[in-house]
C-alpha cells in the first residue's frame, strides 16, 4: 500500500493506527525489496489493561490483529518486533492547561528563550507544526523581532494540515 500512515477504526481490534515505514524512507529499511517495516500503535493509559501487558502478549496481540486484518498472510511473515510503550506521550489537554496564556506570557518576558515544538508548547503539534515553529523562531532570530506570537500562532488555524 502506498500510504505512510493509516488510522484504524475497526472495533473488532485494539490497533488504533498503523505505520509503513518504507514508504516513509527507504533508508529506514534495510531490504527494501522483499520486507516490510511496519509500526502498529495501540493508545493507552499508564496502568490500563493494555499498559500493563508484558511484551510477549502485546507481541502476539499485534501479529494476531495483523493476520486478522489480512495486512499479513500468517504470523510466520514475522521476522521479529519489538514493544516500546511511551508515558506521556500526547500533551495533556486537562488540569492547569487552562492556565496555558498565563504561562505564556510569563515565558515571554525572558527575550531569548523560545518554546518550539511538541513539548515545547505543550500542544498537540504534528512533525511539520514543530518543524514550523523552529522555522518561525529562526527568521525572529535573524531580523531581530522580539513578539513570539507567530511561533504560538503555528497550528491555531482551524483546518487541518493532514492532505495530500
Ligand atoms: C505516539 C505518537 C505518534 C505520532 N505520530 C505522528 C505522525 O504520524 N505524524 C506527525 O507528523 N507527527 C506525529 N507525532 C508528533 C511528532 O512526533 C511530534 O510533533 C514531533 O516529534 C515533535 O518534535 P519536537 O522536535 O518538538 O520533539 P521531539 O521529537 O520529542 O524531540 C525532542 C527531543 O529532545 C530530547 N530531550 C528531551 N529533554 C532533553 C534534555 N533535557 N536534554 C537533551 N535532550 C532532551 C528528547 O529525547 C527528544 O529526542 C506523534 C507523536 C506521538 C507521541
Amino acid at each position: 500500500m502506498p500510504d505512510d500512515w493509516v488510522y484504524v477504526h475497526d472495533k473488532n481490534v485494539k490497533m488504533g493506527r498503523f505505520q509503513v515505514y518504507n514508504n516513509w524512507s527507504p533508508y529506514l529499511v534495510k531490504d527494501i525489496e522483499h520486507t516490510v517495516w511496519i509500526g502498529l500503535e495501540y493508545f493507552c493509559n499508564e496502568g490500563d489493561e493494555l499498559w500493563s501487558m508484558s511484551d510477549d502478549d502485546f507481541g502476539k496481540l499485534g501479529i494476531g490483529e495483523m493476520v486478522r486484518m489480512k495486512l499479513i498472510d500468517s504470523e510466520n511473515d514475522v521476522l521479529d518486533y519489538h514493544v516500546e510503550k511511551v508515558k506521556k506521550a500526547y500533551p495533556a489537554y486537562f488540569d492547569t492547561y487552562e492556565h496555558m496564556d498565563a504561562l505564556r506570557e510569563y515565558l515571554n518576558t525572558i527575550p531569548n528563550l523560545y518554546c518550539i515544538g511538541r513539548n515545547g508548547q505543550h500542544r498537540y503539534n504534528n512533525i511539520d507544526h514543530s518543524m514550523c515553529t523552529a522555522f518561525e523562531t529562526v527568521k525572529n532570530i535573524l531580523s531581530g523581532t522580539s513578539s513570539k506570537d507567530n511561533i504560538w500562532n503555528v497550528n491555531t488555524e482551524k483546518e487541518y494540515h493532514e492532505s495530500k
